[in-house]
């Protein structure tokens, strides 16, 4: 085997582990963020060295050579890393989860970069697009609830929020399931899966805490899947 179909596969096997694990320990960042996970980094510094590795690991593999991937890689990467930073207005987080974050983006944005090619489906494009717009809009919505140098919490209201708790990671879950159709390779797949594996034990995580913490959370609201779960 070569170390791309190793760590491949790696990506594959450690999904439904990493997706076990995060039932039972919550990621300690954000409004699950406790004591017991080392030093701490602030929040904007911490996405920046988190993302950005993804985004030129990308492109030193050679994804620049499928040139609509690698435009919606960069649009996704160049927000996430150089854009979201600046907006958001997160608590610090501790420096243990920007590591494994930025370590697993390394070999996903080199995987990814690796493999895409050449053929390429608008309808992936399409959903990675919805799924783009989504998660913005939905992180916009969260930013707009906090004042500069506030760190609480309220409940948020609009857009797809009547429907869940949590569809920021929905958008971002929909994204990645265009990426896999949009490129067509197991890099790809295994992406989507990882992310499915993130982000739906901390959605369930996000929703229980909105319910435990405010008494008139809206009852028909879920945690990803509008009406489902
Ligand atoms: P959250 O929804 O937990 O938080 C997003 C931002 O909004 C944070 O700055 C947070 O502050 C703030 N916030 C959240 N809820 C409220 C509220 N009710 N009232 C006021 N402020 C609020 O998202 P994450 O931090 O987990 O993720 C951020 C982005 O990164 C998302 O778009 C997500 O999809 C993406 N992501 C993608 C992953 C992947 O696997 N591809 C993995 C993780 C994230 P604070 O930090 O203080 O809680």
């Amino acid at each position: 085997m070569t170390v791309d179909q190793v760590l491949l596969v790696s990506v594959f096997v450690l999904s439904p582990v990493v997706a076990a694990a995060l039932v039972f320990i919550v990621a300690p960042y954000g409004r699950h963020v406790r004591a017991g996970w080392g030093p701490m980094i602030p929040a904007r510094a911490g996405w920046i060295l988190m993302e950005l590795p993804s985004l030129v690991v990308f492109l030193v593999a050679g994804g620049w050579r499928a040139p609509v991937p690698a435009a919606l890689w960069c649009l996704h990467y160049g927000h996430r890393a150089l854009i979201y930073p600046f907006r958001a207005r997160g608590r610090p987080m501790p420096i243990a989860i920007v590591a494994m974050g930025a370590s697993f983006n390394l070999v996903n944005g080199w995987l990814n970069g690796r493999a895409v090619g050449d053929v390429w489906l608008w309808a992936g494009a399409a959903v990675f697009l919805v799924g783009f717009a989504t998660n913005f809009h939905a992180d916009t919505v969260l930013m707009g609830l906090r004042r500069p140098g506030q760190q609480g919490y309220t409940i948020p209201e609009g857009g797809l929020y009547r429907w869940v708790s949590c569809p920021n990671y929905l958008g971002e879950l929909v994204e990645w399931c265009g990426w896999a159709l949009l490129t067509g390779t197991w890099a790809g797949l295994a992406f989507a899966v990882f992310t499915a594996a993130n982000l739906a034990p901390r959605a369930l995580a996000n929703h229980r805490w909105y319910q435990a913490t405010f008494p008139d959370y809206p009852r028909a609201r879920r945690a990803l899947i509008p009406w489902l779960w």
